[in-house]
């Protein structure tokens, strides 16, 4: 059997069609949203396409192809049938009209920004956001007369305060990394609306299970796909998602920069994603049980984890979150940076590297992985402490992850 037409249609779609309820649950989307029922050769995966361009019949057809919009593909810069099949499953997942796909995080953020701001205009974040995505606008937006303002996270007030005539984007992380800091989403989309300003969170580290930014009224969300939604530390991606109307210039824009992902990519994201609720579920368990089992160390000075009543946001985390998530950070008691370094070495379950939201457990130490290049002052201004650990919890199961770091900590 050959594909059929609508076969093709629904998988070049570019309006979503979710193939599951709207009101199934994270699984169930994860498992079936965004897929045609029946598929090319009957098969019960998506193939993957694997061509940079799409025929046409004869001259009439792109006639037609142009005159009509017609949903099918083109060119391979412009999207591919897998793409589509995944970014609607992430639609569905996030509550969103509409989703487009990058080639990373990274590419998303920018892609976001190049397409919303001009010259003169003002963008202004919360400062715990992701270094790189403020390096971006400080170093290379700010030559196109781009002004970047940082206030204080969780300052809504000075955020308030900081919004001119100018000002186009209110940008926020949450969770934050490595403090784990929680935005308030109602508040800080309100603050948005009242100034006709958009807005938008960086929610890699919640990601559509732990939290849904937009039933907050936040605008548009994205995701560094190449943590918790690939899931597998073997992809990268990103995805920006939002009402269809203030995506489709970022989409047009993306299909001029080229930040696309090859079809096998989209497949793995796509493969990754059945699983996804099931992962996040044993992420939440691992997070909160190994922050748990730190606070209890007699070695542990402090720990950073939103699911612990002692966290500076458990409040708003509690009220807005399902779970907290797998990423942990802690303080050694009056340790160097040596003796921390030596119990992060010290690891036989977790591995050292950067990145979170894979199955394997990640540990490292923010001062050398990220900030080993800063001065002090610099690194006191980011809040990296020369005792601090970020532990990725992946899915292990939490006594073997426990047992690990309880020898690691008995380390000299
Ligand atoms: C990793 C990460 C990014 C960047 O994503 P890439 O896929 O690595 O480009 C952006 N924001 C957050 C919060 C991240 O953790």
């Amino acid at each position: 059997m050959s594909v059929t037409p609508s076969d093709f249609e629904q998988q070049t779609s570019k309006v979503r069609r979710p193939s599951v309820d709207p009101n199934s649950g994270v699984s169930t989307t994860s498992v079936h949203a965004g897929e045609a029922r029946q598929k090319p050769s009957h098969a019960i995966t998506d193939s993957v396409v694997l061509a940079s361009t799409f025929t046409f019949k004869n001259t009439q057809a792109i006639i037609d192809f142009i005159e009509n919009e017609e949903e099918r593909g083109e060119y391979g810069r412009y999207g591919v049938p897998g793409e589509r099949v995944v970014e609607r499953k992430l639609a569905a997942l996030e509550g969103a009209e509409d989703a487009i796909l990058y080639s990373s995080g990274m590419a998303a953020f920018v892609g976001v920004l190049n397409s919303v701001l001009s010259q003169g205009d003002e963008i202004i974040f919360f400062d715990e956001c992701y270094h790189r995505s403020r390096e971006y606008c400080r170093k290379h937006l700010s030559r196109f007369g781009v002004k970047t303002i940082d206030v204080k996270t969780g300052d809504y007030d000075a955020m308030e305060a900081a919004i001119t005539p100018n000002t186009r984007l209110l940008v926020s992380e949450s969770p934050t990394n490595p403090h784990l800091s929680i935005v308030d989403l109602d508040l800080f989309a309100e603050i948005g609306k009242k100034h006709n300003v958009l807005t938008i969170i960086d929610a890699t580290l919640a990601t559509p299970f732990n939290i849904q930014p937009i039933a907050h009224g936040v605008d548009l969300v994205m995701h560094s796909a190449t943590k918790y939604l690939g899931g597998h530390n073997d992809l990268l991606a990103g995805v920006v998602l939002g009402k269809k109307e203030v995506l489709d210039p970022m989409r047009n824009l993306r299909g001029i920069m080229g930040a696309v992902n090859s079809p096998h990519n989209c497949y793995l994201l796509q493969r990754g994603l059945k699983t996804f609720g099931l992962r996040m579920k044993q992420h939440n368990e691992n997070g909160l049980r190994v922050a748990e089992f730190l606070e209890s160390h007699s070695r542990v000075e402090k720990v950073y984890y939103p699911g612990l009543e002692s966290h500076a946001y458990h409040g708003v985390a509690k009220e807005t979150m399902r779970g907290y998530g797998g990423l942990v950070t802690f303080l050694v008691k009056d340790a160097d940076w040596q003796e921390t370094a030596r119990i992060v070495d010290a690891a036989k379950v977790a591995r050292i590297a950067p990145s979170l939201g894979g199955v394997e457990t990640l540990i490292e130490q923010p001062l050398v992985m990220s900030y080993f290049q800063c001065t002090p002052e610099e690194r006191a201004e980011f809040g990296i402490d020369d005792n601090m650990i970020r532990l990725a919890c992946g899915i292990e199961d939490a006594d073997d992850l426990i047992a690990d770091l309880q020898q690691c900590l008995e380390v000299e």
